[in-house]
């Protein structure tokens, strides 16, 4: 896998997307420079200039990028305007145009979903938790709900099979039900290909997905969790534009 760095922004009919990277923020040290995440010891202020330069690359109004404090589940939370607290979920929805969605991760998959002709589009932070309680099948099966049709998926950086062995017992766990996420590392070790998960969870819901074929832990452009520890965040956002 390499680091594309062009091959992380996109749009399809009135929906913006993009993949955002370690460059171009103000974040200063472990957090250099386009770190996304408030509860990582980053300076706040900092983290609130970063996403304003996220919000105005996605094409939205400063203050209307939702940024999700995942929590590790498959909970789904629809975004319906900007007043009020934002849940702990992996799972943001919106159907409001020029209101952003965002996932935040460092190892863990960053997904997008979208519905160019109805409006609807999600993103969603999945780990191994959410491979396998399926938060990415959650997250389409709310959308079918609030009438997309024909929903497409992008699967955005994250940690690849090769550099994530995890103990044998979480494998079998996660395994039990998406056989397709049990793999091993180059040297041999027990691992888990989060990414072949979602994808064969993605298929079986019969959505349409690319991958962008970023692995964070050997991509010097993304923060990754497990080569850098205390570290930032990225982003996938996702919106659909004022046509
Ligand atoms: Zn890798």
């Amino acid at each position: 896998m390499s680091s594309d760095h062009a091959a992380t922004t996109g749009r399809s009919g009135p929906v913006r997307w993009l993949f955002t990277d370690r460059v171009g923020g103000v974040s200063q040290g472990a957090f250099d420079s386009l770190n996304l995440a408030d509860h990582v010891g980053d300076d706040p202020s900092a983290v609130a200039v970063n996403r304003s330069l996220v919000a105005a690359q996605l094409g939205v109004e400063p203050g209307h990028l939702a940024v999700m404090s995942a929590s590790h589940g498959n909970e789904v939370c629809v975004v319906e305007g900007l007043t009020g607290p934002r849940p702990g979920s992996d799972v943001l929805i919106t159907t409001e145009v020029g209101l952003g969605v965002a996932a935040l991760a460092a190892d863990c998959l960053l997904v997008l979903l979208y519905d160019a002709d109805s409006g609807i589009v999600g993103a969603v932070h999945s780990g191994w938790m959410g491979v396998r309680d399926d938060a990415v099948g959650a997250a389409v099966e709310a959308m079918r709900e609030l009438g997309a049709r024909r929903l497409s998926a992008i699967v955005g950086p994250g940690i690849c099979g090769e550099c994530y062995p995890v103990p044998q017992e979480r494998v079998d766990e996660v395994a039990a039900t998406v056989p397709e996420a049990a793999s091993t590392t180059r040297d041999g070790r027990a691992s888990l290909d989060l990414r072949r998960g979602i994808a064969a969870h993605l298929a079986r819901l019969e959505v349409v997905s690319r991958d962008v074929g970023i692995c964070t832990a050997q991509s010097p452009l993304h923060y990754s969790y497990r080569r850098d520890g205390v570290t930032g965040r990225q982003c996938g956002a996702i919106t659909v534009v004022a046509s």
